[in-house]
């Protein structure tokens, strides 16, 4: 077998984040502005290539494929590519997503054997909802949520906590996460892109969070693996929560994860502006240019970024 990712750390590249496109319906406020611009679809990888470097990144020990974007699901080809990746050798391969169109593709992600959802719903009240997305989806994506956990996929909910916006919800998630037995994980707002104008402001952190469930419910913590990026509790109610601190406990030590951009962008980091691009490349190009990125891998959490989440693959 071809020598594995491990770069001077230790840290063995086993996940990949393949971001399909920046688009989005969605503009929710911390990822992009209203009158986003984006990448000319002509700058997408073709789903040829998104298997053919995929495949080598499986030769050399890749696990696990998330499927991203932007809005993944509004990638033209997206049931081509999802079809076609499903006959990789990997482990386990999830979705990212804002659900609004779920419900049209859920038989593909079957097919596809895409089981891991993890769903962004940053607010239950259809008027926070609007406020974070400026969308009016929030029935839907509910229905949407309920369609996936009926089909039988293993979904996890991602809540973006904002002091001010919707930190007052944790109580309402906490009964949430139970009534539906889906896992709910509070996100820290990260220093990145379009972020970064409100974040001092928005921040809430993990700990404060926890400190709140706490005052109703009982938390026990539950073990997650090594490189997880959450850290996860059963609470009093039975609900199952998670946290990820990547700003005030960052888990860059033991990441394991390397992100893709629809244009052909490989980064080691999701802080990292800087990538390598992947684009008309040859195997053995590609071999060299991953030793390369092995490097380029910040071991300290780089302070904060300006590349848009959305363009990164997030
Ligand atoms: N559109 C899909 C979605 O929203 O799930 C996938 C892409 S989105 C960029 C991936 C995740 O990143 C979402 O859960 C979103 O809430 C989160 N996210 C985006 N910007 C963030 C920020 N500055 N801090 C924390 N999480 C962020
Ligand atoms: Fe769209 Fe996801 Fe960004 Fe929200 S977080 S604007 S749903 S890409």
């Amino acid at each position: 077998m071809a020598t594995q990712l491990v770069d001077a750390h230790g840290r063995r590249v086993r996940k990949l984040r393949l971001s399909l496109t920046d688009k989005c319906n969605l503009r929710c406020h911390y990822c992009m502005p209203l009158d986003a611009t984006f990448m000319s679809e002509a700058k997408y990888l073709q789903p040829a290539e998104y298997f053919e470097v995929v495949s080598e990144l499986c030769e050399v020990g890749l696990e696990e494929l998330r499927l991203t974007g932007g809005e993944p699901l509004m990638r033209k080809s997206f049931d081509e590519i999802a079809l076609l990746l499903s006959r990789l050798p990997l482990k386990k391969i999830g979705l990212t997503t804002n659900a609004v169109l779920l419900d049209r593709h859920l038989d593909v992600l079957k097919q596809a054997r895409v089981e891991h959802l993890n769903i962004s719903l940053d607010s239950l009240d259809a008027t926070t909802f609007h406020k974070v997305t400026h969308g009016n989806h929030l029935a839907r994506v509910l229905k949407n949520i309920e369609l996936a956990k009926k089909a039988g996929f293993s979904v996890k909910i991602n809540v973006v906590a904002m002091r001010g916006v919707n930190d007052h919800e944790v109580f309402d998630f906490a009964e949430y996460a139970r009534n539906l037995d889906v896992e709910v994980r509070f996100l820290e707002l990260m220093r990145i892109g379009h972020a970064l104008e409100k974040q001092s402001s928005q921040f809430i952190s993990a700990a404060e969070l926890m400190k709140n469930l706490g005052t109703r419910y009982q938390l026990t913590r539950e073990v997650t693996s090594l490189d997880s990026t959450s850290f996860n509790f059963r609470l009093s109610n039975g609900a199952r929560i998670g946290f990820i601190a990547s700003e005030s406990k960052a888990f860059c030590g033991q990441c394991s994860r390397w992100r893709l951009s629809a244009d052909g962008i490989m980064r080691a980091c999701l802080f990292k502006d800087d990538g390598l691009s992947i684009r008309s490349t040859t195997s053995g190009e590609r071999g060299a240019l991953y030793r390369t990125l092995l490097g380029m891998k910040p071991f300290l959490r780089p302070a904060e970024v300006i590349h848009p989440m959305n363009a990164i693959g997030g």
